[in-house]
This record gives C-alpha cells, sequence and structure tokens, in this order.
C-alpha cells in the first residue's frame, strides 16, 4: 500500500480533471486514476458551442486535452488505472482497491461518468455526429427551420423535444408504448405544441442517410409494419448508463446513479461525486466543472475536520 493521500479523484473526464486541479489549489495531496485515453465523454464530443468562453466553439477531444493539461500543470499526478472497488477502513479512512494495486485515502471524489444508452441499430454509429446526438442542448441549435427526431418517452426525451421546438420547424417523437413516461406537465407542454407530432407504438430500426442522417425507418410495435419518416436529426434519449458497478452499493444510488446533496457529499462521509454519475436532471460540461470545484471544496473542508481529529494522522 503506498502512503495516504488527502484525495483520490476517480475518473480523467472534464469533471475528474477538475476537482483533481480545484483539489491541488486547495492544498490537498491528491492523485487522479484515469482508465485509458483522457477526457471521458467530453472527449466524444464533437463541436461543443454551450461552454462558455469559446465564442466559436471547441472541439470536444481538444477541449478534454486542455483540461487535462491544465490539471498537470497545477501539478496533479495521474495514475492510469482501473479502481475496483473501494471500502471504508480502520482509522475512518478509504482504500481503493485498483488494478494497479492498493490506495489509502482520506477522502475520494468519484467523477467515472455516464454514457448515454444507445439504440444499437444500423446507421447509429456511422452518423453519430453527422445526424444522430445524444444532447439536444448541445447540438440542437444546428437544426433550426429543419426537421428532428427524439426517441424516447422519458422526461429527458421530452425536455429535449420541448427544447427543439422552439428552434426546429418539426419535432418528431417517436416512443415505443402508446403512453409517455415523462412527468405530467412535461407531457401536457408536449402534446400542446403544434410543431411536435408524437409516433406512438414505434421504434426506429435504421437510420439512413449518405453523409448526414436523411430518413428513419420505423417499426410499429404491434403490428410490425415499417413506415419511413424524413428528419435531417435524431436525438435518442433513452436514458444514461451510470458507471457505478465498482462501487459494489457501498453508496446511494438512485437508478445506478450516486445520489449526493448540494454539496456533492454522498451517503458516506468522506465521499464526493461530481459530473454525469451524479443523480442529476441536467448532464453538462458547465454543471460537471461547477459540481467538481464544489467537491474539491467539500472534499478540502473534510479532510481539514479528519485531521483535527486524527492528530496522529489515523
Ligand atoms: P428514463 O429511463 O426515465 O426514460 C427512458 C425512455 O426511453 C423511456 O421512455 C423508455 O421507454 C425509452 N427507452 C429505453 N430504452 C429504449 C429503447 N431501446 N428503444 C426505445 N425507447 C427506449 O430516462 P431519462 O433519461 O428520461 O431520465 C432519467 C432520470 O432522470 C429519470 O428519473 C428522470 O425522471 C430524471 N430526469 C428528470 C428531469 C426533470 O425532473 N426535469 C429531466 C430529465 C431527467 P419506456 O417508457 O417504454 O420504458
Amino acid at each position: 500500500m503506498q502512503e495516504t493521500r488527502d484525495t483520490i479523484v476517480v475518473g480523467g473526464g472534464i469533471a475528474g480533471c477538475t476537482a483533481a486541479m480545484y483539489s491541488i489549489r486547495y492544498g490537498l495531496d491528491v492523485v487522479a486514476l484515469e482508465m485509458m485515453a483522457p477526457g471521458g465523454q467530453a472527449s466524444t464530443a464533437t463541436t461543443i458551442e454551450n461552454y462558455p468562453g469559446f465564442p466559436e466553439g471547441i472541439q470536444g477531444p481538444e477541449l478534454a486535452v486542455r483540461v487535462h493539461q491544465q490539471a498537470a500543470n497545477a501539478g496533479v499526478e495521474f495514475i492510469t488505472t482501473e479502481a475496483i472497488r473501494i471500502e471504508r477502513t480502520e482509522g475512518d479512512l478509504w482504500t481503493l482497491y485498483t488494478n494497479g494495486g492498493d490506495m489509502e485515502a482520506i477522502s475520494v471524489i468519484i467523477a467515472t461518468g455516464a454514457f448515454p444508452r444507445s439504440l444499437m441499430v444500423p446507421g447509429e454509429k456511422e452518423l453519430r455526429g453527422h445526424g444522430v446526438s445524444y444532447c439536444a442542448t448541445c447540438d440542437g441549435f444546428f437544426y433550426r427551420g429543419r426537421t428532428v427526431a427524439v426517441v424516447g418517452g422519458g422526461n429527458s426525451a421530452i425536455e429535449e423535444a420541448l427544447y427543439l421546438a422552439d428552434i426546429a420547424e418539426k419535432v418528431y417523437v417517436i416512443h415505443r408504448r402508446d403512453e409517455l413516461r415523462a412527468d405530467d406537465y412535461l407531457q401536457k407542454r408536449i402534446l400542446e405544441r403544434p410543431n411536435v407530432e408524437v409516433l406512438w407504438n414505434s421504434v426506429v430500426s435504421e437510420i439512413h442517410g449518405e453523409q448526414a442522417v436523411e430518413s428513419l425507418k420505423l417499426q410499429d410495435t404491434q403490428t410490425g409494419e415499417s413506415t419511413s419518416v424524413q428528419a435531417e436529426g435524431l436525438f435518442i434519449a433513452v436514458g444514461h448508463i451510470a458507471k457505478t458497478e465498482w462501487l459494489h452499493d457501498t453508496l446511494e444510488l438512485k437508478q445506478g446513479f450516486i445520489v449526493t446533496d448540494q454539496l456533492m457529499r454522498t451517503s458516506q462521509p468522506g465521499v464526493f461525486a461530481c459530473g454525469d454519475i451524479r443523480d442529476t436532471p441536467l448532464r453538462q460540461i458547465a454543471t460537471a466543472v461547477g459540481d467538481a470545484a464544489i467537491a474539491a471544496f467539500s472534499a478540502h473542508s473534510y479532510v481539514g475536520q479528519w485531521k483535527s481529529e486524527h492528530p496522529a494522522g489515523g
């Protein structure tokens, strides 16, 4: 086992790098764990136009590398390894088991992220970034006056459809059942919009287009019948998958996401979470960096308190 750190940040995406950078600036002895290439979700985004400070937009991978570099310049040590398990150990410390050995810390900040669930249909992978999107807030702007479709019937899908209805000329909502899962107030709002049409009992079975999305093949979930709709954008909002399996029930989760309070404190003392891994209604780079700054602030307070209660060091 290595020396006891003040803080271990798990995750090398934008949230993790920001949390590590803030932690080091708070004077904490911090190490950040990352699995592979830096960047997390942001590194798969194309142009990011809604993150302040980049009036011309910035490519996702470039922003991810810049944030990583900024953390490294601040003195953050990055270790490439996979966290496997976390456990509260003697002396009110946390042990993190990784495939590169065990590590011990007073506090842990979890920023392992989430990824949008995909439809796994032909054309989805090929046209990702060319009409297929998982974030209307990020990409909706490109579809002013055009026809788009949103897949899903939950709160995310309906919020995305409402957002797009203000921009696009026509929005199809494609839902696999005959009733929406979204909250009543959202349902009421979407059904009132004249430029929104809900295609009930329908799934997207194929996405077509040469250079970009042109049309969608739909299948009726009750009759099996196939139809086609023209759309230039397809926004897939069928949920996210959180990267929390490795926590093995150590923390309180809601639908797989870590429950935190406003100070990013989880259900366990000394463990904080930030970014897409949190149970939150909005998953954006702007929210991730805000969460991360607060998580580092909270970790700093916790470590200070811990040290005053454990003058001999645990
Ligand atoms: P949800 O799991 O709530 O909804 C996912 C939707 O996608 C469901 O309608 C589901 O259909 C559909 N779906 C799932 N898989 C497929 C598939 N393979 N093909 C077609 N459709 C599919 O996810 P959300 O991201 O919408 O929300 C996640 C959580 O975040 C929820 O708790 C939600 O309430 C919360 N949230 C809250 C917001 C708010 O309060 N303003 C905003 C956004 C999210 P079916 O209904 O048939 O299962």
